[in-house]
């Protein structure tokens, strides 16, 4: 087996989406996010993002039985058939059996789980300064520490920056207790399968990228061999 199937875990504003705009560039993964598919269908007003957006502007996690369908599909898609780079699943235990359960019955297992960690305080005030672009929500921003050239305006393809709904300082307070008491565990189950690799998300986002590509690079040639 020769593909890379890679999961990013760590708490809300870790770095996830900055580390896998940068890693699906360096080894052509395909960016699985679900906080992104999930924001599109709100966009879109489908009846899976009216269900969504009442739990996402909460806060709390979207109940299982929506998310793990919409990833599972993409998982055993075409365009992730040579490995994949999920961003924000699983987030509890079901939804990780849920995955190793298909990975199992496609005959593939899991690489690896890139945990990227960083404390609380740090968090909030990343996702306080975080903006995104309108157009492409992997172009990440920060106010203070990764500032476009010019205010909101998106340094890639000049679109409007925003700011997320749940990046209001009483929901980011609520996605961090709810990161703690029902994602965190996980780093104990993946840790306990072999799977776990630790980086320090508070470096700056070009010395974790070299951290993380160096590790990933090692896991793909013992993949091959
Ligand atoms: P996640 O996907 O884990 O929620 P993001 O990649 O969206 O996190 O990053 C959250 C915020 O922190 C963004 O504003 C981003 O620009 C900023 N950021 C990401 N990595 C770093 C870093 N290593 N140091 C400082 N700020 C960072
Ligand atoms: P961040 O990494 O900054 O917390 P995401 O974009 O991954 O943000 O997620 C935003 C919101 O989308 C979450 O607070 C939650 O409501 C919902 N969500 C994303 N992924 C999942 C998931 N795997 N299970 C349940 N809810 C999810």
């Amino acid at each position: 087996m020769s593909e890379l199937n890679l999961i990013l875990l760590g708490p809300p504003g870790a770095g996830k989406g900055t580390q896998a705009e940068r890693l699906r560039e360096d080894f052509t993964l395909p960016h699985i996010s679900t906080g992104d598919m999930l924001r599109a269908e709100v966009t879109q007003g489908s009846d899976l993002g009216r269900e969504a957006k009442r739990y996402m502007d909460a806060g709390d996690l979207v109940p299982d039985e929506v998310i793990i369908s919409m990833i599972i599909k993409r998982v055993e898609g075409p365009d992730a058939a040579e490995g994949f780079l999920l961003d924000g699943f699983p987030r509890n235990e079901q939804q990780a059996d849920a995955l190793a359960e298909a990975l199992t019955g496609l005959g593939r297992r899991l690489s690896a789980a890139l945990l990227i960690e960083v404390g609380d305080d740090e968090l909030v005030r990343r996702l306080a300064g975080r903006r995104v672009c309108v157009k492409n929500p992997s172009h990440i921003y920060h106010v203070e520490f990764d500032p476009p050239k010019h205010e909101d305006v998106c340094d890639q393809d000049g679109s409007r920056l925003i700011q997320r709904d749940d990046d209001k300082e009483e929901t980011i307070r609520r996605r961090l207790q709810v990161y703690h008491s029902q994602t965190e565990p996980l780093i104990d189950y993946y840790d306990r399968a072999g799977q776990l690799r630790r980086f320090d998300g508070t470096r700056d986002p070009d010395e974790v990228h070299a951290r993380i590509r160096a590790t990933v690079a090692a896991l793909r040639l013992e993949e091959k061999l």
